[in-house]
């Protein structure tokens, strides 16, 4: 026992509140007399909607794969090596060099990747820098390798970009690398080019690798294209991480990747990809048939499918500026352009007895039967994380509940 006490597994720092965690408050504080059906703002996950269903050709693919007896096995710990290469073949259409599959790595899901990258880039007394607000897996996988996190914001006047006089003033000789967010979980904002620019020299200037989650990728619905990360390789070295969860809209299927998007070479030379190559060897791999459905996914999918996702988020999002807009208590600082959420400010001296984020996302779902997330969770205390990617129908109905609970809640 005491050599257990002395490892500190028990003195191990308390993560803050997780989305997962905080569903479960929130569920548990629901009204279960309240007859009207539950409107959930709260998950990134857009599956359970009917109109959010992915394109047959994934499926059949999928049916394909299963059926053709070939995927039966055990595959290479990297990934096989067709899907593999349909990774770098998909990801190269955007960027001005070429990638081979060696660059790629196959992970159960983006979050497997980050879990990959955070334990493979651990080093005693390192530290890394995360935006805030961001994806709390991050911190929470960070505090499990001993990495120190530090934390820079994202800027909500300047439609979230990041504060790069922060990175100056916290990255050291000790920090590994930096992640960024594009497009954008939870603010819903998209880098410009020039923005990212100045990202990737910053982080060339500072000598740290640049970690660029991409889940979202060509999820754009506003004036700003999404421009991979990776496109500026030359500048700084880049890992880029990717899923099928959110483009494909199927994040059961647990199919991520990682990709070193560095011509230069200097995660080839300094040892990272190795690395990354030999953690892979010790973790679990996605299931292979879904590995074997990765080039046809990848390579086939019809454009009108990511069309009609993209109008209909643009639309969700259109929907969740404006009527926020008209709700007093509520601020949406930066029309959403990207990704599925948006952060929306909290005006709590409009309200009487909603002492904080929290209370108010409590106090909605046991009164209104709505759940949205608690900024505080996502490292923005007194904002909401609003998930637009819902039904339109649901979407309208969740804010007429908010305004009747904003009005109900007024300072009179
Ligand atoms: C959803 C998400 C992930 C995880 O992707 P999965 O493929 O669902 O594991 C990683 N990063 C961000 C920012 C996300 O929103």
């Amino acid at each position: 026992m005491n050599k257990l006490l002395k490892w500190g597994l028990k003195n191990r720092k308390e993560p803050g509140v997780t989305i997962r965690e905080m569903l479960a408050m929130l569920q548990a504080n629901l009204n279960k007399n309240d007859t009207r059906p539950l409107v959930h703002l709260g998950i990134g996950d857009p599956s359970v909607h009917p109109c959010f269903r992915t394109t047959p050709l994934a499926e059949n693919a999928i049916v394909h794969s299963l059926r053709s007896s070939h995927f039966n096995g055990y595959a290479p710990s990297a990934g096989i090596s067709a899907a593999r290469r349909a990774v770098a073949d998909y990801l190269c259409e955007d960027l001005p060099y070429k990638l081979s599959e060696e660059d790629v790595f196959l992970t159960a899901g983006g979050n497997h990747a980050i879990e990959i990258l955070l334990t493979v880039l651990a080093r005693p007394g390192a530290n890394i820098l995360f935006p805030r607000p961001g994806y709390p897996l991050y911190e929470a996988r960070a505090e499990f390798s001993g990495l120190e996190v530090r934390h820079f914001d994202l800027v909500p006047d300047r439609g979230w970009e990041v504060d790069l006089d922060a990175i100056e003033a916290l990255a050291d000789d000790k920090t590994i690398a930096m992640v960024t967010i594009n497009p954008g979980n939870p603010c819903g904002n998209v880098f410009t080019f020039e923005h990212m620019q100045r990202i990737a020299e910053t982080a060339r200037r500072k000598g740290i690798i640049l970690i660029a989650d991409e889940v979202y990728g060509h999820l754009v619905f506003g004036d700003s294209k999404f421009v991979p990360m990776g496109t500026l390789g030359s500048v700084a070295p880049i890992l880029t991480l990717g899923t099928l969860s959110k483009r494909w809209l199927v994040p059961g299927w647990r199919l991520g990747w990682i990709a070193a998007t560095d011509p230069q070479g200097i995660l080839s030379e300094s040892g990272v990809t190795d690395s990354i190559r030999d953690f892979m060897g010790l973790t679990a791999d996605p299931a292979t048939i879904i590995q074997g459905a990765v080039p046809e996914i990848l390579k086939n999918s019809p454009q009108s499918f990511f069309l009609k996702t993209n109008n209909l988020l643009r639309e969700a999002a259109d929907v969740c500026y404006t009527k926020v807009s008209e709700i007093p208590s509520l601020k949406c600082s930066h029309r959403p352009e990207g990704a599925m959420s948006t952060m929306v400010k909290l005006n709590l001296s409009t309200l009487d007895g909603v002492v904080d984020d929290m209370d108010f996302a409590l106090k909605l779902a046991k009164e209104e039967s709505v759940l949205v997330m608690p900024g505080t969770v996502v490292g923005l205390k007194n904002w909401l994380r609003v998930s637009f990617a819902v039904e339109l129908d649901a979407l309208k109905v969740g804010f007429e509940r908010i305004g009747e609970f904003s009005s109900r809640h007024a300072k009179k």
